[in-house]
């Protein structure tokens, strides 16, 4: 009898030892089956009672009993703590700091020149104007012949051509469109054009790849007036407001009479800055009166029709909007550069 009751006291002190010693539940777990299961020590000393005399036998009984509430209330309670602890962690692990700053998404942007060519494919849109395309390898037919340059005439100097071979270029400009598109359309036409052409020729202002803006109006009344008006809400739409814009006499094999085209300078307002050079003016498109020459290679007739024309590149009309004074900034793809835009 006080073997067994030493016994089981010895037993509750290692077990509450072992217990509360537990980190985790499948050790917990281990300690029941060894300290509560059907093999455990209780277990046997339960049978034990049996071979007591009858006075021994309900004060062993209880003692087993207390002994064996002890540990599973022990045991209960150490498994609520771990699950408490194994929560908080799981929630400490989850936590979302609501204060920190956000995962910044990077936005690509467009290249200033795609932003200038949409820009005016947009204001000319609200003028009436249509937007046509055409091929970059040109036939020598459209780059140069129907566009009044003769074979063998100095004009075709003016532009420093890439030959595919004698009768296919690269095209030089984006006049070439003119002729296409009028072969196929009756007046009254109102259309521009944009994209890439391609010239001989490398420096900070000049590359042999840049895009060009054309366009073309022909109806039976229009005059250099209407390419004024038009060129006017153009510039004041693209440069900003009270832009202004002189033109002067020059030469273009396509057009008749032919002028240069200066804005009023956006920086100084006119009155002579590092941009316009000091003279408050800034060149910024060539245009004219369609020769009536290309009305015939377009069977237009040149007595009942006219019609103006202008082209300008648009790398420089992006390079005076945004300020850049190296073309060649414009192709090197750098994005730090391009981020500005
Ligand atoms: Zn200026």
């Amino acid at each position: 009898m006080e073997d067994i009751i030493q016994t089981l006291e010895i037993l509750q002190t290692t077990a509450q030892q072992e217990f509360l010693a537990t980190t985790d539940q499948e050790t917990l777990n281990n300690l029941r089956v060894k300290y509560l299961g059907k093999k455990s020590q209780i277990s046997q000393a339960m049978k034990l009672l049996g071979g007591l005399s009858p006075e021994q036998r309900p004060l062993a009984g209880k003692k087993i009993n207390d002994v064996k509430n002890f540990l599973q209330e022990l045991h209960d309670s150490r498994e609520r703590q771990l699950d408490e602890e194994a929560t908080q962690k799981k929630l400490a692990e989850e936590r979302i700091d609501v204060t920190l700053p956000g995962r910044r998404l990077l936005f690509g942007k467009k290249h200033p020149v795609t932003q200038v060519l949409e820009q005016t494919e947009q204001i000319f849109r609200g003028l009436g104007f249509s937007v046509a395309e055409g091929p970059e390898v040109e036939l020598d037919y459209y780059n140069f012949e129907a566009l009044n340059f003769p074979k063998d005439h100095p004009s075709r100097d003016m532009q420093d051509t890439f030959f595919v071979n004698d009768d296919v270029v690269l095209r030089t400009h984006t006049s070439p469109v003119q002729i296409r598109f009028m072969e196929k359309t009756t007046p009254p036409v109102r259309f521009i054009c944009t994209g890439k052409v391609y010239r001989h020729d490398a420096d900070i202002s000049h590359s042999p790849m840049f895009h060009q803006i054309e366009g073309v109006c022909v109806d039976t009344h229009i005059s250099m007036t209407d390419l004024k008006g038009v060129l006017e809400l153009f510039v004041e739409q693209m440069f900003g407001k009270g832009t202004r814009l002189r033109f002067r006499p020059s030469f273009f094999p396509f057009t008749e009479p032919s002028a240069e085209v200066d804005i009023s300078c956006f920086m100084c307002k006119g009155k002579g800055c590092r941009v316009c050079g000091s003279t408050g003016w800034i060149e910024i498109l060539g245009s004219g009166m369609i020769d009536p020459n290309v009305f015939g290679y377009v069977n237009y007739d040149p007595e009942k029709y006219r019609g103006y024309a202008f082209g300008m590149g648009a790398e420089r009309i992006a390079m005076l909007k945004y300020g850049i004074d190296d073309i060649r900034l414009l192709f090197e793809n750098d994005l730090r550069f391009l981020e500005q835009f």
